[in-house]
């Protein structure tokens, strides 16, 4: 059996691409809110994700997550793609202090 031409595959990647935007977009398009949450987490990021899902695990809990930034791009979805987003509409711009056993590779 032979590969897939080179054209197939680009379509199918393209394909793929714009699946994951649309579902990136779609975030944010609720327009029905509880008026008291058992929980708010704020920022969903890594530790605000893992906490929301956690939280809601139980199905009568009800957990309120804000985002202050916009929805993900296919390009977060990309690890090779990170170097391009630390200057970038995702990076928040924030500096630390040197740490003496973080960040070593
Ligand atoms: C380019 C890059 C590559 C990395 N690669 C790796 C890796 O390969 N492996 C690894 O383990 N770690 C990696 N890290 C580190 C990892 O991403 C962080 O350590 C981790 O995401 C920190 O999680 P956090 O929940 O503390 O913060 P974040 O994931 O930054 O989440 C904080 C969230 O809070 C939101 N927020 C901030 N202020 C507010 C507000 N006032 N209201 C609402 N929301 C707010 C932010 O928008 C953000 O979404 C990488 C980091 C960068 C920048």
């Amino acid at each position: 059996m032979s590969a897939p031409s080179l054209t197939y595959q680009l379509l199918t990647v393209a394909v793929v691409v714009l699946q994951r935007q649309m579902i990136h977009n779609n975030v944010g398009s609720r327009t029905q809110w509880n008026t008291t949450y058992d929980y708010i987490v704020v920022g969903a990021g890594t530790a605000g994700s893992l906490i929301a899902g956690r939280l809601t695990e139980n199905a009568s809990t009800t957990v309120l997550l804000i985002e202050a930034g916009g929805p993900a791009s296919v390009i977060t979805d990309m690890p090779i793609e990170s170097w391009n987003i630390e200057t970038g509409e995702f990076d928040w711009g924030y500096y630390t202090v040197p740490q003496a056993n973080a960040g070593q590779f």
